[in-house]
């Protein structure tokens, strides 16, 4: 008998997604130092494994937890505040506002919640596009027990073809790479499995050539990601065209700055020879099926990532902010494999197994954690979510990759572990109380929204009395 921290047994469903993409009956894991150090059926790891602790998974479906490729973490508290609004307006009339009203301690309280909700819905890991108070973000965020990579998110041309940015927000090109600098250097080899940090700008729009090439050099340095929004409208597309006569992919291929350590989110709004760059480059994309579907963009629509998985680029997941309302990625992966074959009139166009490999290994691969996270296999970390099957939803279970992508959502997560370590159990978070959490956003919101236009930028289109 080998002694080990932790046995999660009598897994009624495990969903491996290793190589081999195993599901098992009656399965068990064994868990040595954070480490998954044997998975079998449950009766052969009773057998080779004394545990510490064991956790009965009677009931439950194990998945890999999930990578959520792309959450603002500090928009967590705009809930409600940008609904009905096109790429114009989202931006520079609701968020851009938003965010520079915010304080640090805005934003560590936003990034406690976005994690919490993260998690409670089987995240385990997420990466962040920043903002500019990322050491409160970190505070937030690590409180939770969550994985996180982070930024500090840049600007430095001042006004688009869209709009002018607030000037709490605007910065000199030299500025932002020190800035970027100094958090990468805080926060990218801190020795902490759970933090990384990566370089980020917010856009093509609003940024030159010189930020983007200093900030990928910066992501070579610290060999990390490079991430980006792009090609998220018709609008960013026909702006950049208007700017610089290069539509965005163009413009970042020029800059030779596309490799397989850039994170690109959206990619919606594609030319052909977009396309072609992308199959030839290999980044990561990030498909963010709510934040188009809540603001009507076109992504999925004109869309071309099920081509783009056809060609081998890496597409992931992510629920981009709780402004466009769900932070939730098993209903991420449903409107995508949904919202495709919806656009398709195909019902073949992303199975159910696609969405579940983008919400996990495709992530770790992202993340630049293929060999960590995103599977259950031996070797890789304990990052494993139990969802509780004894609810109408996952009933009947005969294939439970179906009833996780097309019937359940994130409420029905019961356990979480990160690294082994148990963060939610019985759908409440572990680490933090969450009355409390909750009780500290009033204050949050009165003190933020004195700075911003409330009245119109909260559609109540409804009497209140
Ligand atoms: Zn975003």
């Amino acid at each position: 008998m080998q002694n080990v921290d932790l046995v999660i047994q009598n897994i009624e469903w495990l969903i491996t997604v290793d190589p081999e993409r195993r599901v098992m009956r009656d399965a068990a894991i064994a868990v040595l130092g954070g480490k998954i150090v044997a998975v079998g059926k449950s009766a052969e790891i009773a057998r080779e494994y004394s545990a510490a602790r064991a956790v009965d998974a009677g009931g439950t479906v194990a998945t890999p937890g999930f990578i959520d490729c792309h959450l603002h973490s500090s928009f967590q508290l705009s809930r409600g505040l940008a609904d009905e609004a096109n790429a114009q307006a989202f931006l520079f009339e609701r968020m851009y506002p938003y965010e520079a009203a915010l304080e640090g301690a805005d934003v560590r309280l936003s990034a406690t919640l976005a994690a919490a909700e993260l998690l409670k819905h089987g995240v385990t890991c997420f990466i962040d596009p920043g903002n500019y108070h990322p050491e409160a973000s970190v505070e937030g965020i690590m409180a939770t027990g969550i994985r996180a990579i982070v930024s500090r998110s840049s600007f430095d041309l001042t006004k688009s073809v869209l709009g002018i940015l607030p000037e709490r927000m605007i910065e000199t090109t030299q500025v932002a790479l020190e800035r970027a600098e100094e958090v990468l250097e805080k926060y990218a080899n801190t020795g902490n499995p759970r933090l990384g940090a990566s370089a980020s700008f917010r856009g093509l729009n609003n940024a030159s050539d010189e930020l983007i090439l200093g900030l990928g050099k910066l992501a070579k340095r610290y060999n990390t990601l490079l991430q980006t929004h792009a090609c998220f409208s018709y609008s960013t597309h026909d702006s950049s065209v208007a700017r610089t006569k290069l539509a965005e992919i163009e413009r970042l291929e020029s800059l030779g700055v596309i490799d397989e350590r850039m994170l690109i989110v959206h990619s919606g709004w594609l030319e052909p020879e977009e396309v072609a760059i992308l199959a030839k480059r290999k980044p990561s994309l990030v498909c963010a099926p709510s934040s188009s579907l809540h603001n009507g963009y076109g992504n999925i629509l004109v869309g071309k990532l099920p081509e783009l998985l056809a060609l081998g680029v890496n597409v992931t997941v992510g629920s981009d902010h709780a402004s466009s309302g769900i932070v939730d990625m098993p209903q991420e992966i449903r409107l995508a494999c949904c919202g495709y074959k919806e656009a398709r009139i195909n019902p073949r166009v992303m199975p159910s197994e696609i969405g579940l490999e983008m919400a996990t290994i495709n992530g770790a691969k992202a993340a630049l954690m293929a060999d960590r996270i995103g599977s259950i296999e031996v070797g890789k970390d304990a990052d494993i979510v139990l969802f509780d099957t004894q609810r109408p939803e996952w009933q009947p279970l005969f294939n439970p990759v179906s009833n996780l992508v097309y019937s359940a959502t994130g409420d029905s997560v019961r356990d979480v572990f990160v690294a082994g370590e148990q963060v939610v159990s019985g759908g409440r978070l572990v680490k933090i109380d969450e009355t409390t959490l909750y009780s500290e956003i009033p204050t949050a919101v009165a003190r933020f929204g004195k700075h911003l236009k409330l009245d119109q930028m909260i559609q109540l289109r409804w009497p209140v009395s």
